[in-house]
């Protein structure tokens, strides 16, 4: 299948640099291992994109990009891409349900949740360990919960997670967050939120299910086992740059490095969104990276055709 864009990854960043394609009139084709949507998909609601004063749903506002950018033809397909290669017409892109060829990728991958590696982890993911408060949370409606992190992820999830559970235990390893000072706040004034400074998680306990967490004070070394029917890891995220990783350059950390139009090493391969490196991860400037990798790439097709 030939196209003239492949967008490799369906949040934010990708839908946008698909309707901005599209609407200029190039045939294009949006790969996600979900359908599209991204980690947005799953974030409850949020409230600092503008245009919606009282916040929206997550999983709404990716429907609505998703729908925004079908409105102007590009395709969105389920498959999960291996590996982005360069090819005849291009690029080939393969995936685990088909090869694909296009004249320029926006790869627009992001990142995927880190693990804390701790015994219990693995064996309870699905039975108590999650990654989704919007997805899960509701399982445990009225149960004791934990969540583990300090950034804005952990702590916008420990307050919708506040909402239906009858106390979340905030556990983070330094003694302040790394969340911004509103979610901060929010979380300070929320009495169902007990915060655990300067603490980490040793063990996961269960034995079909999540019964407890090994939580371990830094600071003082005192030991707890607290009893929760399930932990929310919110402890960052690694990029998902293994299908292109021998076509672009990367920072210590992983991260694509980009030029300001979003290119990459690679002549008409351009990354956007959480998976380059940037200052700010945020729907806003994925959705700015979208539409700048778009610009860029359309120049490239046109500078090709002439
Ligand atoms: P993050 O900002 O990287 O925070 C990860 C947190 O996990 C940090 O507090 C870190 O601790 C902790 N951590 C990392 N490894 C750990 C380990 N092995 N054990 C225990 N704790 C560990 O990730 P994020 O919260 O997912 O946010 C990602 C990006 O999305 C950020 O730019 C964030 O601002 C943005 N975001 C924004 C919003 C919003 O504005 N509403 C919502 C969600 C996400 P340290 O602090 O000690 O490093």
């Amino acid at each position: 299948m030939a196209f003239d864009v492949i967008v490799v990854g369906g949040g934010p960043a990708g839908l946008t640099a698909a309707l901005y394609t599209a609407r200029s009139g190039w045939k294009v084709i949006v790969l996600d291992p979900m359908g599209g949507g991204g980690q947005a998909a799953t974030t409850d609601v949020i409230h600092n994109y503008p245009g919606f004063p009282q916040g929206i749903k997550g999983l709404e506002l990716m429907e609505l990009m998703a729908e925004h950018a079908r409105g102007f033809g590009a395709l969105i397909e389920t498959d999960e891409v291996e590996k982005v290669s360069l090819g005849d017409a291009g690029f080939s892109v393969s995936g685990q349900a088909s090869t694909y060829e296009s004249s320029a990728v926006i790869y627009c991958a992001g990142t995927s949740p880190r693990r804390l590696n701790v015994p219990g982890e693995d064996r309870l993911i699905g039975k108590g360990v999650s990654f989704c408060a919007t997805c899960d949370g509701p399982l445990f409606s009225g149960k004791r919960v934990a969540v583990v992190g300090g950034g804005d992820s952990a702590l916008t999830e420990a307050q919708f997670l506040a909402r239906l559970a009858s106390q979340v235990i905030l556990i983070h390893r330094r003694d302040e967050f790394r969340a911004g000072l509103y979610n901060q706040k929010m979380v300070r004034e929320n009495p169902k939120i007990l915060s655990c400074m300067n603490s980490v998680v040793d063990e996961i306990h269960g034995e079909r299910y999540v019964e407890a967490v090994t939580v371990r004070n830094v600071k003082t070394g005192e030991v707890n086992k607290e009893p929760v029917s399930a932990v929310f890891l919110y402890v960052g995220s690694s990029p998902n740059t293994a299908p292109v990783v021998d076509l672009v350059e990367t920072d210590d950390s992983g991260y694509i490095l980009t030029g300001p139009d979003m290119s990459t090493k690679t002549p008409g391969l351009y990354a956007a969104g959480d998976v380059r490196r940037k200052p700010l991860r945020q729907v806003s400037t994925a959705v700015g990276d979208g539409a700048t990798a778009a610009f860029a790439a359309e120049t490239y097709l046109m500078g090709r055709a002439v």
